[in-house]
């Protein structure tokens, strides 16, 4: 998918809103829209790759900053200390339905393992 068709990618350039919580020069992070817990915020680098594989293999560091973000989002959202989840749903058979990479951060309520 290129860049002009990607969803997050506008989320980025302000062309589709978001309710934007926390930003780096190179991160977003934003409320998701279905939220699926008290907490459910995506945080994207905002360089178009399609998913966590696909950054790891191009910039493990903007990978690795992705990472710190959603840790900061769990802080900010006061769940740090009683525990959250960090997902990164990878391809079709795992649930992703925007290939731009995105890190869930789930939190706020008991979570259920295994997943679905
Ligand atoms: O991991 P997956 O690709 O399924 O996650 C995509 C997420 O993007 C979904 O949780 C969906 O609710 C969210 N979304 C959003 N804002 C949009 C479109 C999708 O937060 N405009």
């Amino acid at each position: 998918m290129s860049t002009s068709d990607c969803l997050f990618c506008k989320i980025v350039s302000g062309d589709v809103p978001a309710k934007i919580v926390r930003e780096t020069e190179r991160t977003v992070a934003f409320r998701d829209i279905n939220p699926q817990a008290p907490t459910h915020v995506l945080v994207i680098p905002r360089e178009h790759h399609a998913d966590a594989a696909a950054l790891a293999a191009a910039d493990p560091d903007l990978l690795a900053e992705v990472l710190k973000e959603a840790h900061g989002v769990a802080a900010d959202e006061g769940i740090a200390d009683t525990g959250y989840r960090l997902v990164f749903n990878t391809g079709p058979q795992a649930g992703q339905t925007v290939f731009h990479v995105h890190a869930h951060v789930l939190g706020g309520r008991g979570l259920n393992w295994p997943p679905g």
